[in-house]
């Protein structure tokens, strides 16, 4: 694919195929669009034939890491005598990202049928999805398909006739954002307060109840029946080739038509802006996050880097959980840099001082010199704090946190320096109102 194709050649329905039907969520429309075919053949299938196809095909975790899954499965294992465990990240919550939520809320059946085709790989007679407890709906929509996929023998005991038993426990968490790192959420699952735990031991050896466990994305299961109706060559002809498959852009922020997009991996913002009507009229590209706010931030120079881990990785920034937040001229990078990181203050668990107390002071600072009442050597203090904490933390969230700071400095520090020297923010000079 290129930049000069058409548009909708670029783009891939695969689990967003079936969003537009009456009812999507449905058992019904779920099996018109080939549902729960792919769990057949997977029945049939010896348990390691399934992880190695899975393996083969390439499908990376779509939670942020992009791992890849047949590995992480294959981590699991065999003829231990402890029980195994799958357990879905569905807690959704990296700013930007809103792909997990939409799929779970329009096509629920998909993780489900995914969930069972794991498990049996795995040997897992228990597995848990742990969702973001505000969104109800999708609660009550996860509670309701999973109740039809009992009724219809796609969970339980002898799921259609082959010996295997299933049982999925659904859990809403309380919306911390750190219960997304996958050691808080079994923490958390557990029934303690959800902070990281020391890894490794990764979950794969001990995991909840300090047993084998599989902790995967909601996409990255959701993911699955299709490679088995529809083969690994079809697969692995999407994408590129260390970043094979479809995968769901949440495209956000100053854009004629912001939502989810399903395309290849390797595609660049500069398609997607193609296919979703732009940048909002009368105005222009200023800076865009690939994964989220944890990934380093991007500029109108990146516009055609493959959105794939490589491509991502090797322009200077991580693909992450593919959350484009695209701001135009209009935006003050010093203001969108503060909301971020008093985000990641706020949702610090406090377990580690970098994190802890870094996230804390960065904050402090921002709002000063976004009000206009910075210091000279408050740039130099901002980027010794963020290096203080980057890498030096217990789990990725204080390096999200820092990752912000270092880029926007790298990119825009002429208009931090403009705080400091007209001592307003030039973008919203009421903003000194703001913090003093
Ligand atoms: P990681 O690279 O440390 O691990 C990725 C996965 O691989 C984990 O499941 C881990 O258990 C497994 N793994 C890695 N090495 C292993 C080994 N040697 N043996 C067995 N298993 C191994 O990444 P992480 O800290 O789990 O996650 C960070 C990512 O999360 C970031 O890239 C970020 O994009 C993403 N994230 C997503 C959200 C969201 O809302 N989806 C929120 C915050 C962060
Ligand atoms: Fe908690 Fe932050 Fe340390 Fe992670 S980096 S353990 S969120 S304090």
């Amino acid at each position: 694919m290129t930049a000069t194709e058409p548009a909708e050649k670029l783009l891939s329905p695969v689990l967003s195929a079936s969003w537009d039907d009456h009812r999507p969520w449905t058992l019904e429309t779920y099996r018109r669009h080939d549902g729960y075919q792919g769990l057949r053949t997977a029945l049939e299938m010896d348990p390691d034939a399934l992880i190695a196809l899975v393996k083969d095909a390439g499908l990376r975790g779509r939670g942020g890491a992009g791992f890849p899954t047949g590995l992480k499965w294959q981590f699991i294992p065999q003829n231990d005598g402890k029980p195994h465990y799958l357990v879905v990240n569905a807690d959704e919550s990296e700013p930007g990202t809103c792909k997990d939520i939409p799929l779970l809320f329009a096509n629920p059946h998909a993780l489900i049928e995914g969930m069972v085709i794991a498990s049996y790989a795995i040997r897992c007679n228990h597995a848990f999805i742990y969702l973001r407890g505000e969104v109800v709906p999708v609660l009550r929509r996860l509670h309701a398909a999973v109740a039809e996929a009992y009724r219809a023998g796609y969970l339980g005991s002898n799921i259609l006739g082959s010996g295997f038993d299933l049982d999925i426990t659904v859990h809403a968490g309380a919306g911390a954002y750190i219960c997304g790192e996958e050691t808080a959420l079994l923490d958390s699952l557990e029934g303690r307060r959800g902070q990281p735990r020391l890894r490794p031991p990764f979950p794969a050896i001990a995991g909840l109840y300090a047993c084998p466990t599989v902790v995967n994305n909601v996409e990255s299961i959701a993911s699955v029946p299709p490679i088995l109706v529809r083969g690994k060559e079809w697969f692995t002809s999407l994408g590129t080739e260390k970043s094979p498959g479809f995968t769901l852009y949440s495209l956000s922020g100053h854009v004629t038509n912001p939502g989810q997009y399903e395309a290849p991996l390797g595609v660049t913002l500069r398609q997607l802006l193609d296919v979703s009507g732009g940048i909002r009229a009368g105005h222009r590209l200023k800076f865009w996050t690939p994964g989220g706010s944890s990934t380093p931030m991007f500029t109108d120079e990146h516009l055609d880097v493959p959105l794939d881990y490589e491509g991502v990785g090797a322009a200077g920034s991580m693909l992450g959980t593919k959350a484009l937040q695209v701001f135009d001229e209009t935006t003050c990078v010093v203001r969108a840099v503060t909301r971020w990181t008093e985000f990641y203050a706020h949702e610090s668990c406090g377990k580690c001082t970098p994190c802890r107390e870094g996230t804390y002071w960065l904050v402090q600072l921002l709002k000063r010199i976004e009000a206009g009442q910075g210091e000279p050597g408050d740039l130099e203090k901002l980027l010794d704090i963020a290096d203080n904490i980057n890498g030096k933390s217990f789990c990725a969230l204080g390096d999200g946190a820092a990752s912000p700071i270092v880029s926007s400095l790298q990119h825009f520090r002429a208009e931090y320096e403009q705080h400091l020297t007209e001592r307003r923010c030039p973008f919203d000079p009421a903003a000194s109102t703001v913090w003093a």
